[in-house]
């Protein structure tokens, strides 16, 4: 089971992960001398706005991921790019400190998936999705614009029913339709395949206008801190005329939407008698919590979403890591499950093992949440840290890297079990026992 000259591959799904799976598997092809053909299923149009031409996302291109682009020779267009951010502000109900890059440079990507929100009034916004579905196409992949209805092996060999047409004879099947797809279900319990568990969130745009962006919001993303049950991780992600409300924790519902939004810490930080408005481009879609087990098998490959994910962060990088192993594996190694085991497997796992260390932060992230005393230790240490010497920013880099997801969540974890990390937070939390003073450096 080896791809050779006039191979057909087929891809469902052109977001990140098919996309890049694509232009990978080209640039390889050509490296080894052979002619393949690449037909990717995308049932979205990306320059359509609202939800007919967007992947649901809060639209953060890391900063890790933005230089793996980079490297490949893949630079996001000024366009695509809807603002560059700098610092990110943690608010907490003990006080709010923005904590800047470390090296002062916007290599944060804001980006808006489709072609902007729903209702957007000028269509001047450019799709990151559309741009790497492009990156693809330029390399020879023929876009089909259909939705895939089912799957079948016939003969040995993949072959796709899409709403309109059957397409047969493909040598090897790329699965990249994300966790919000039908088709994964397809796909369970035929050789071991169990797709990832999830969990719902939810996104809104918020139209506030550029004056009001750039005043309240600026080049920060504003992530919040506070005691809200279920709720992991919130935060405003400024654009260009919009905001992205973003929410991620345990099946968030509209009683949690509004817990959040009638908090004092989030009602002081938005701009006075603000009221969110009727109407908004929103969504709850689901996010990956754990990969799926076993990934592959003889001529399939599932990558990005629908194989495995970092938890919670820097989705779209993983989606990088995998197409490009999967990639790589398929050209070098062959399309039986067997290659796939020795050549792809290795970065799921490691993957999966970074995403167990990053649940045990997100468990220490939550009882910080939930006490008091250490949410003001925390903010007590980041702006003595912000006021200080650059080099020595010690609970700013562990956040820094656990909410833009530009570390793994390994190198998080060895840097806050240093004892003099935990020596300084103990201080700071013990200090903040004896002052209910808020402490804020914006
Ligand atoms: C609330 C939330 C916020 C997030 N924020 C971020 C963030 O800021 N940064 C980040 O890096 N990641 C973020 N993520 C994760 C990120 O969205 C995903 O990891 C990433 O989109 C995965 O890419 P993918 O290509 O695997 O899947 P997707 O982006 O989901 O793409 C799947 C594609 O397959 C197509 N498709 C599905 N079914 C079919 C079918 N039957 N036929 C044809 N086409 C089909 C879909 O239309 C879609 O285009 C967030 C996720 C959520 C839920």
């Amino acid at each position: 089971m080896q791809l050779q000259d006039k191979s057909r591959v087929a891809v469902i799904g052109g977001g990140p992960a098919g996309s890049l799976f694509s232009f990978f598997l080209f640039n390889l092809a050509d490296a080894v001398g052979i002619n393949i053909s690449v037909d990717i299923f995308e049932s979205k149009n990306f320059l359509n706005p609202g939800p007919r031409g967007c992947n649901y996302c809060g639209g953060i291109i890391s900063e890790s991921l933005v230089q793996m682009l980079a490297t490949e020779g893949i630079n996001i267009p000024e366009k695509v790019v809807q603002r560059g951010i700098d610092s990110y502000t943690l608010h907490t109900d003990k006080g709010s400190v923005r904590i800047e890059t470390p090296l002062h440079e916007k290599r944060i990507a804001a980006i808006h998936r489709g072609s902007g929100p729903k209702g957007i009034k000028e269509l001047n916004v450019q799709s990151f999705d559309n741009f790497l579905l492009n990156l693809a196409r330029e390399k020879g992949a023929s876009l089909i614009q259909e939705r895939v209805v089912n799957v079948e092996i016939s003969d040995g060999f993949p072959l796709l029913k899409t709403t309109e047409n059957i397409y047969k004879n493909y040598d090897l099947l790329a699965v990249a339709c994300g966790v919000n797809s039908h088709v994964l279900k397809m796909f369970q319990n035929d050789f071991g395949y169990k797709p990832p568990h999830t969990t719902r969130t939810y996104i809104c745009e918020l139209p506030f206008g550029k004056d009001i962006v750039n005043s309240y919001f600026g080049n920060s993303m504003h992530v919040f801190l506070l005691d809200i049950a279920r709720l992991k991780f919130a935060a405003f992600i400024p654009k260009g005329d919009f905001v992205t409300l973003c929410l991620i924790g345990r099946d968030i519902n509209r009683e949690l939407i509004n817990t959040f939004l009638s908090d004092s810490a989030v009602k002081d930080f938005l701009p006075d008698g603000w009221q969110i408005p009727d109407n908004i481009c929103h969504c709850s879609p689901e996010i990956s919590i754990e990969g799926a087990s076993e990934p592959y098998a003889d001529r399939i490959v599932f990558i990005g979403d629908s194989g495995v994910t970092r938890l919670y962060k820097d989705g779209i990088g993983a989606a990088y890591r995998t197409s490009k192993a999967a990639a790589r594996t398929a050209i070098f190694d062959g399309v039986s499950a067997k290659a796939f085991k020795k050549g792809y497997k290795p970065t799921c796992d490691k993957l999966l093992w970074d995403n167990r260390i990053g649940k045990f932060i997100y468990f220490v992230t939550g009882i910080i949440q939930r006490a008091g005393i250490a949410r003001s230790g925390v903010i007590k240490m980041v702006v003595r840290e912000q006021e200080g010497e650059k080099n020595e920013r010690p609970m700013s880099a562990v956040l820094w890297d656990t909410f833009t997801g530009s570390a793994p969540y390994k190198e998080v974890f060895l840097r806050s079990i240093k004892p003099s990390f935990i020596i300084t937070l103990l201080t700071d939390v013990i200090s903040g026992v004896f002052s209910s003073e808020t402490t804020t450096k914006i």
